[in-house]
Parts: structure tokens; sequence; C-alpha cells
């Protein structure tokens, strides 16, 4: 049975254990991890329906046939061509699923004139959301999806490496064009695209957590936010680190970065199964309080990465979820001090049995390489 196969047996079984009949998943993160057909959402009615129990069918374009054939184990393909009616095709296969009148969990991302579509298609139907199962089945990585993340993590790694041995090169760059030259040797290094909007922040765009990049060159002493990854299969990098290139940082410095690489720390050897997602962020924030920077630590600890690179568990004050071996998350604490300058450290870690394992090592330290 394929990885694929395997999850969507494990979503039919949280169907049933929900009291759904059906999911119905557009192109999206969900639909790609039940299937291995991934596409973008488009304006043609495109689904794969996962029964309670059975075999799932895809509804879609004729033109995906090969593509998805290509792609899936999903075998049973329910096509239709430009010029027909494809709600006929949605409503032909619920009477064969016999789930006309049943409760169907639709993907959150899926567009509403499709959920209105499925709604006067199927009248008797009754609606939730697809992440009523899907959420807390991604949370629980499998073997497959470990050895993506841990590649994702290598490529963060490598170009977290190359670009601080730029040191003095840096120096004049724009936090433009340092983004790019990140992204270009992202590409390189085997990352199929940027998992999201690369931040370079300098000097007191650092202090703005998700500050992109703009056209301020890099000056001699400036702390530099640099917060990057590249997908590989589908699996993100995000990756943080603050870094000085040449010169001398500021004053305070390199006790904000210290705070802030022991609170990263800190929340890393917290990380065991049984504990709550919450005592993760109580572990980094405490370390922060205590060195006087609490109201300058404005986000979360963390969260969730997985085919979404935000996704359950989050690493936040409330969230009381067990964490478990095969859950993946970020450890991103940061000290933010409007004007002047931020620091942020991020790595991605797996619950293992006994701790976590940390699926980005390149060095921590803020002087260029
Ligand atoms: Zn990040
Ligand atoms: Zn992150």
């Amino acid at each position: 049975m394929s990885a694929f196969e395997d999850r969507t047996r494990r979503c039919q079984q949280r169907l049933s254990a929900v009291g759904a009949d059906a999911a119905v998943l557009f192109p999206s993160t969900n639909l790609f991890y039940a299937s291995g057909f991934r596409e973008e959402p488009g304006e043609r009615h495109l689904f794969l329906v996962i029964p309670s129990d059975g075999d799932p069918a895809f509804v879609a374009p004729e033109m995906y046939d090969a593509q998805i054939r290509d792609a899936s184990w999903v075998e049973d393909l329910r096509l239709w061509s430009d010029g027909d009616d494809p709600a006929q095709v949605v409503a032909d296969l619920a009477a064969e699923f016999e789930i006309r009148g049943g409760h169907l969990l639709v993907d959150d991302t899926m567009w509403a004139r499709f959920t209105q579509d499925l709604r006067e298609t199927l009248p008797e139907a009754t609606f939730g959301l697809a992440s009523e199962v899907f959420d807390d089945l991604r949370m629980r990585k499998d073997d497959a999806e470990l050895d993506s993340l841990r590649r994702a993590g290598e490529v963060a790694d490598r170009v977290s490496v190359e670009i601080r041995e730029l040191g003095e090169e840096a120096i004049g760059m724009t936090e433009t064009e340092l983004a790019d030259e990140i992204e270009r040797r992202l590409a390189a290094a085997g990352g199929e695209e940027v998992a999201f909007g690369t931040i370079a922040g300098s000097g007191p765009n650092g202090a703005k957590p998700h500050h992109r990049h703009e056209d301020r060159e890099i000056r001699r002493g400036d702390p530099v936010v640099l917060d990057f990854g590249a997908s590989v299969d589908g699996y993100p990098g995000d990756q943080t680190r603050t870094v000085v290139f040449a010169g001398d940082p500021p004053e305070g410095y390199e006790e904000v970065h210290e705070t802030v690489r022991k609170a990263q720390q800190a929340a890393i050897e917290a990380t065991e199964p049984g504990v709550p997602a919450e005592e993760i962020d109580r572990a980094a924030r405490e370390v922060i309080e205590n060195a006087g920077y609490g109201e300058e630590f404005v986000h979360r600890t963390g969260h969730g990465v997985g085919l979404d690179v935000h996704e359950d568990p989050y690493i936040v004050a409330g969230n009381e979820t067990e964490l478990e071996a095969g859950m993946v998350f970020s450890v991103e604490p940061g000290i933010y001090l409007p004007g002047e300058f931020g620091v942020r450290i991020e790595d991605l870690v797996v619950v293992t049995e006994s701790g976590c394992e940390r699926l980005n090592d390149s060095p921590r330290t803020w002087e260029s390489l």
C-alpha cells in the first residue's frame, strides 16, 4: 500500500468515527496528502470524494486524465469534458456512493462557488469541514513525510551557511538583492519552490517580525534577520538566523542574541512526548521574561509544519495538545526592539519517542562564517 493510500484509509476510519459519510476535497494540501496528485485550485470542477468506506473517486476535467493517473493511486476517475455539466457527474457519483443525504466534510479552502454548487446539487446533504479529520491526521507525520522534511531542512541549512559566508560581500547589497540571492541558492540546493516569502530584515526592519525585504542597503554592524526555506516533495523548510555580516553590532545586541539562543535551547530541551504544546512556549518565554524582554517577544513560539507551512500544533499559550512522536513544528522565539533591531532563531523539530530531533543544524551564532 502506498503512503497516500494508507493516509486515505486512516482518513476513512476517522470519517466513520466522527459520523461523516464522505470527505469532498478540492485541489489543496489535503487532496495531495490523500491522493498524491498536486494541483492549484482552478475554475473547473475537480474533486476527490472519499467515502467513509469503499474506494475514493475523482471528479475531474477530462484533460487531467493522464496527469491524475500518473500521480495518484486512485483509479476511479469520473471525467467530464468542457461543455458537460459537472454537477450532474457529482450528483451521479453521490447517488452511487449513497451519500446524497449524508454528512459531507468539504475542504476548508474550497472556493465558495463550489461549496454553493454542492449545496444546490445535493440539497439533502449536510456539510462540515474536512479539517475535522485532516488536521489531526496530518499532525503526526509518517516516514515518507519525515524524509521530505529532513531534506527540506538540509536545503535550508546549506543555504544558511552559504549566505553567511558572504561576510563583507553582503555590505551594500539591498535586502531584496540578498533575498533574491537566497532564493537562487535554495533552487540550486534542490528546493522546488520557496515555502513562503523570504525575509531579509536588516537593522530596524528586523524588528518587524513579518517584514519581508525592501531596497534598504545592508550596512556594517546591521543585524539581519534571515528567515527562509524551500519545499521538497511539497514539504517546506523554515529556518531563521540573525547575522551581522561585518562590523560591530549595536550596543546590547550580543546580550539579546544570547537570550534568544538560550530561550530556543530551553524550548527544545522541554520538547518530548506527553508535554502540552503550551509548555514549550512557556519554556522559551520564561527565559526571555527573566532577561527583561517579555514585552518584546510579540508572537507565539512556533507553529506546526507539514504540507502547510503553518498548521497544527501551534506552540502557543492555551494549546493543551499533548506532543506525540511524529509531530513537527518550529521553535522560533524572538526579541524585537522597535527602531533598533530584531533577533529571531528558528529551527524545525520532530518529536521523537524520547525527546526531539532538530531538522536544522546550521550554526546559531550571529557572526558571519
Ligand atoms: Zn520562519
Ligand atoms: Zn516559522
